[in-house]
């Protein structure tokens, strides 16, 4: 049986808490992910667990039990925690009695070539929350996942994760720079559909195709015009009322859903 740690500044807790940041995450390859559902579902789809971090009264809990069993399985550190050490860790004001540390996957952009299906392609997304609704879209609609091109924010940031509400093990994640991408594109037979505000065609006009890729500019600049060259299509979702654009979340929800049920035949 494992001590309980009940200190925060135990040197286990203190380096999980350093995955907050973007430095320590990309040098350990790992990061957090919350609650006992989340964690539970990652284990079954064959995430590794570095290890595994829950309230020591509830290793009895027979979902949290379960998640200790396949986490032991697969060698993960087992750290039962006091409600004082969970809090220290947690992100949320009502911390969750179960939490996994995971190591990252990243698909490569060369795999891509090989898959069909739907892609989302963002360029430079800065925000978290965003970020992490988009993938939790993606998941939602069908689609395979996502490629991030140029400087984009950490899709393994903590707030990224909790908005992807669980989608960020479910979908691919891969990552590009500009050159790369428009290197990648040019060999890809797949359709890119870029969607641009001064753009003609209206979202719901074009014919898409089953492998395709949305591109979606970023939230103050929109899309560059070199990745707007990589386009077959640049699309437009009319606005009728005085705003100047929609959210980069919401816009890429309404693209992916037109494009997910096009596909369907829905
Ligand atoms: N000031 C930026 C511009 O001029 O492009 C606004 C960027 S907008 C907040 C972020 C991204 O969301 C855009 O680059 C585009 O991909 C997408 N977007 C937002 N509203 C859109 C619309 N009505 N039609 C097509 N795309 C839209």
């Amino acid at each position: 049986m494992t001590d309980v740690i009940t200190s925060a500044a135990n040197p286990r807790i203190k380096r999980i808490k350093g995955l907050d940041l973007k430095k320590h995450r990309n040098e350990s390859g790992q990061f957090l992910a919350e609650g006992v559902k989340i964690v539970l579902d990652a284990l079954e789809r064959g995430w590794k667990p570095a290890a595994l971090v829950y309230a020591h009264d509830s290793a009895e809990d027979p979902l949290i039990a379960k998640a200790i069993q396949l986490a032991r399985a697969q060698d993960a550190e087992l750290l039962p925690v006091s409600d004082g050490a969970l809090k220290k860790l947690s992100h949320r004001d009502n911390p969750q009695s179960l939490l996994g540390v995971f190591y990252q996957r990243w698909a490569g952009v060369e795999a891509i070539k090989m898959l069909k299906g739907l892609w989302v392609g963002l360029d430079r997304v800065r925000d978290p929350g965003n970020l992490g609704t988009i993938i939790r879209t993606v998941d939602a609609v069908g689609a395979k996942g996502v490629v991030l091109i140029g400087d984009c924010t950490d899709p393994y940031a903590q707030e990224a994760v909790r908005a992807a509400m669980g989608s960020t093990f479910a979908v691919k994640l891969a990552r590009a720079t500009e050159d790369e991408f428009m290197t990648w594109a040019d060999l890809w037979d797949g359709q890119i559909v870029g969607t641009h505000l001064k753009a003609t065609q209206d979202y719901r006009a074009i014919d898409w195709q089953d492998q395709c890729l949305i591109l979606m500019g970023n939230e103050q600049a929109g899309l560059t015009p070199r990745l707007g060259t990589s386009c077959h299509d640049l699309v437009k979702i009319p606005m009728r009322g005085g705003a100047d654009s929609l959210n980069l979340a919401v816009s890429t929800g309404i693209v992916l859903y037109q494009a997910g049920n096009a596909l369907a035949g829905a």
